[in-house]
């Protein structure tokens, strides 16, 4: 603005100086555009990014003489992907490893490294569901580490002896925890529980709630089929979230809990394994979102250590698995706006391993156009429910490609929506080699205008 003004006065003296603060210009030549909605790619398309948007989308040569050109040589450009539910804090091995031996230096050098792991993937924006604050995005933000945009959701909130009470088993109720202590996990058993660590999160720098309402299968105490908190408490979630205009993430599983949720307000239901078409109905009458971890579908899944090994966690896994086999069917029967969810507690090869069968699995139950509209647009509209003051980037939209859309671009070789693995998939999960540190099909990772790989020339 500055220059603008001086320019105004001064005439030919400060053209000059308005150049030089012009923002940079990157100009895509020679691309098919997947705008994160359409199957139908815009074909021999240039894209311009100025600054940190997206300027113009034409199938007209677009004349920016001062811009750096990169010629996509006829590859697919594509939003970048954003990943919907994830614990970038969590390194495992296991929930009561971490509540007795993690310091904040274990889990912010965790989180530090999956960041980094999650950008090098493709995924230029990250929704944490829980166990992480303000701190990741700060310094992502400000340039000290590299990740994706981060929205992170504080402590996950949960009742006594529900699936965010990660006390140890003789822990009295109320007692202090490590996970409480550092505003990652705060058991909330009453309305003005939930009122208080509700807004100590937003506080914290959380964009959203996750509030958990069911149990877990590999969890200490809690049956999946809890109906976790009463109807005051899940309104009381919801009533602090508009509070900052922003939305409840839900772990739900059984369908009482999910009508409950949807019906309270929440936006976002997490898992949602007894999906059908009464819920899906609702689901859209509200204007809600699920998100799918489809690792909980996989045929191995009961023979999986964590599984196996633990014989109430085998019987909760059999009696789940019997009660959730419509899941996939009903999805597409019905279908709702889906996310993509890996949701992995473990070490960064793990979880690295773990996002590209995710990948395949979307692909294998939903076919390529429905998995990069998940990867894409759908989520770019479900963080943007945290609304116009918790948004921590609310100047375009994400997950697609159009003008005033932020400049969060992948260059991909082939065309995904014909062969789906070019996005990064692996075929094992459980015992499979460890990735590489990006997919070299995905050639070009820019975010908020800035390139962090480019491997084309
Ligand atoms: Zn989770």
């Amino acid at each position: 603005m500055k220059a603008r003004a001086i320019g105004l006065a001064f005439g030919l003296l400060a053209s000059a100086a308005a150049a030089q603060d012009a923002p940079e210009q990157t100009l895509f030549t020679n691309v098919h555009v997947f705008d994160g909605l359409n199957e139908q790619r815009i074909e021999n398309a240039s894209v311009l990014v100025e600054g940190n948007l997206i300027k113009t989308v034409s199938t007209d040569a677009i004349d920016a003489p001062d811009a750096t050109v990169i010629d996509g040589g006829g590859r697919t450009l594509s939003p970048g992907f954003i990943e919907t539910h994830a614990h970038l804090m969590l390194m495992g091995p296991s929930i009561p490893a971490m509540e007795a031996n993690a310091t904040w230096e274990d889990f912010g050098i965790h989180g530090t490294r999956m960041a980094e792991m999650y950008l090098m993937q493709g995924f230029t924006t990250v929704r944490d569901a829980g166990g992480a604050n303000g701190g990741l995005r700060r310094a992502i933000d400000a340039g000290q580490i590299l990740g994706p945009r981060y929205y992170p959701s504080g402590a996950f909130l949960g009742t006594r002896g529900g699936h965010a009470d990660f006390a140890s088993f003789t822990s009295p109720p109320g007692a202090s925890t490590n996970f409480g202590r550092l505003n990652m996990a705060q058991e909330v058993d009453s309305v003005a529980d939930v009122q208080k660590f509700g807004r100590n999160n937003f506080r914290m720098g959380a964009t959203q709630l996750k509030y958990m309402q069911s149990g877990g299968v590999v969890s200490a105490f809690d049956p999946w089929q809890l109906l976790a908190g009463s109807p005051e408490e899940i309104e009381a979630a919801v009533q602090v979230a508009n509070e900052y205009g922003s939305y409840v993430m839900a772990h739900s599983y059984r369908k009482e809990a999910i009508m409950n949720a949807l019906n309270a307000g929440v936006k976002s239901i997490e898992h949602g394994f007894s999906f059908d078409c009464e819920i899906a109905a609702l689901m859209n009458e509200k204007g809600a979102y699920i998100t799918t971890n489809l690792t909980a579908f996989d045929p191995g899944l009961l023979e999986i250590p964590a599984v196996a090994s633990v014989p109430s966690s085998l019987a909760k896994a059999k009696s789940a698995s019997e009660t959730f086999a419509g899941y996939i069917d009903n999805m597409r029967e019905c279908p709702v706006k889906r996310g993509f969810q890996t949701d992995c507690v473990g070490s960064v090869e793990a979880c690295n391993i773990q996002i590209a069968y995710e990948k395949k699995l979307n692909n294998d139950f939903f076919g390529p156009l429905t998995s990069m509209v998940t990867l894409t647009s759908t989520g770019g509209e479900i963080v943007a429910l945290s609304g116009d003051f918790m948004n921590p980037y609310p100047a375009g939209k994400l997950g697609v490609i159009e003008e005033g859309a932020y400049a969060d671009i992948l260059l991909i070789d082939g065309n995904p929506l014909e062969d789906f693995s070019v996005v990064g998939t692996g075929d094992q999960w459980f015992g499979a080699d460890p990735r590489p540190e990006s997919p070299e099909t995905i050639r070009l990772i820019m975010k908020d205008g800035v390139i962090y790989k480019n491997t084309l020339q």
